[in-house]
């Protein structure tokens, strides 16, 4: 079967970039592996999504359901319960391969195609925790997976590693099932969390937060349950001070230690890689070194905020209906842009100077809490573009849109962060 477009992953990015894209008359099909609609909003019970888009604060699946509700009204064709395990592309055409537990293995033809597939958790190996390997270690994703779906607690006496959104969102939920939640570590010194979840479900629930700690040893029981976990003190240089060690008896440790882009699919392909974001370089219009090859949402990078992969994915399915119509009002010619002093990491990493357009959004992280900052574009050495952003924190992402009008034809672009003197 042949589509203008085909979008993998049905969660916030694949859904708005879907609805964009069939509203301005192309043929899409959209594939998702779970049951359901929606991707990991389903299992975020809580408030606190949508003030950005709505300005209103909705729950995770009535924010899903603001979008779900408009793709099946406007009859966008989709696969549930089917895993795209296979992507190739052969001259212009892309063959993608799926598998459906009913209908075994399928291919499909699309001339382009939209990769939304959210992220995964970083696991205990990703960090080499010392000490045993009992039952009771698990992600904090996986243990809001099993609390809020199907109504399982994983745990009754936990203690959280990483203060990320996930896992301060599990320390209130847990406490709210009726858990005792004896602390949250975080190594850096500050959290790496919302500010508002540091408050809401830490504060608000006296829940002691460790930061510059972290699980320096993990414990089992006879029958290999967690027993007990020592979490110590870290330096600046994130050595652990000798005799800081404390201990805690839990059954559970939960981990949010970091969300890593899910394009595993794209292994095959060639697609350059940023080793900051640990997903794929796009331009502004998300398109991939490879032609016809678009990316957002969690796939492209981490965000904190659904909003924000929701503004991102219908601005990729727009780049996705000018790329089909072939809208493109010159010959391509890329500058490339570059985190500088202060930056985490930038997105596009490459401008198509052929693809003009009023304002290119960009988005990045700051490596550090910075009160009073601005951001500052240089290129050829020159200042071109500066914004105020008065308070940034590596937690949140920030998004800018620099005017297309003030970019030279050549030389690449670097972007700062720098305190207003
Ligand atoms: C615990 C938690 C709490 C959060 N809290 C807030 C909050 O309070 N406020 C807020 O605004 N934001 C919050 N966020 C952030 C926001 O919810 C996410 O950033 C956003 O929903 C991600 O959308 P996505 O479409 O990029 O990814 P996902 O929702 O992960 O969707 C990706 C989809 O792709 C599918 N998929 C993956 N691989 C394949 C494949 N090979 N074949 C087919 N399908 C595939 C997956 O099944 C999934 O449905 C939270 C996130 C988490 C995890």
């Amino acid at each position: 079967m042949m589509k203008d477009v085909i979008v993998i992953g049905g969660g916030a990015g694949g859904l708005a970039a879907a609805i964009e894209i069939h509203q301005a008359g192309k043929d899409v099909l959209l594939i998702e592996r779970e049951e359901f609609l929606g991707g990991i909003l389903n299992q975020c019970i809580h408030n606190g999504f949508g003030l950005e888009v709505f300005k209103e604060e909705y729950t995770g699946p009535e924010y899903a359901n603001q979008f779900i509700d408009v793709f099946l009204q406007e009859k966008i064709d989709y696969l549930l319960d089917t895993t795209v395990i296979g992507l190739k592309k052969e001259g212009h055409i892309f063959t993608v391969e799926t598998s459906n537990e009913s209908q075994g293995i399928e291919f499909y033809q699309t001339q382009t195609v939209v990769v939304s597939t959210g992220s995964y958790e970083r696991t205990r190996g990703q960090i080499s925790i010392p000490g045993d390997r009992p039952y009771g270690v698990i992600t904090a994703g996986s243990a809001q997976r099993y609390l809020n779906t199907d109504g399982l607690l994983v745990g009754k006496k936990v203690f959280i590693l990483g203060s990320g959104d996930i896992g301060l969102i599990m320390a209130r939920r847990m406490k709210l099932e009726g858990a005792e939640v004896l602390g949250v570590a975080e190594i850096m010194p500050h959290s790496n969390g919302l500010n508002r979840n540091i408050v809401q479900c830490l504060n608000d629930f006296d829940i002691p937060l460790y930061l510059s700690h972290t699980v320096t040893e993990i414990i089992a029981d006879d029958h290999q349950r967690l027993s007990k976990i020592k979490v110590s003190k870290v330096d600046e240089s994130f050595r652990v001070i000798k005799g800081s060690e404390k201990v805690f008896e839990v059954d559970t440790l939960l981990l949010s230690i970091g969300l890593i882009p899910d394009v595993t699919i794209l292994d095959d392909l060639g697609v350059e890689i940023d080793k900051r974001t640990k997903s794929v370089k796009v331009n502004q219009a998300y398109e991939t070194n490879i032609e016809g090859l678009f990316v957002c949402g969690n796939a492209l990078q981490v965000h904190d905020l659904v909003d924000n992969v929701t503004l991102e994915s219908k601005r990729a399915g727009q780049a996705v209906v000018r790329y089909l119509n072939k809208d493109k009002v010159k010959e391509n010619h890329t500058l490339s842009l570059n985190p500088g002093t202060n930056l985490a990491y930038i997105t596009p990493q490459r401008l198509d100077m052929g693809l003009e357009q009023e304002n290119i959004s960009l988005s990045f992280r700051s490596r550090k809490k910075m009160e009073k900052a601005v951001c500052k574009i240089y290129q050829n050495s020159q200042l071109i573009f500066e914004k105020k952003l008065f308070f940034v924190l590596p937690a949140e992402m920030e998004t800018i849109q620099l005017p297309f009008k003030t970019i030279q034809d050549q030389g690449d672009l670097k972007v700062e962060l720098e305190v207003k003197s």
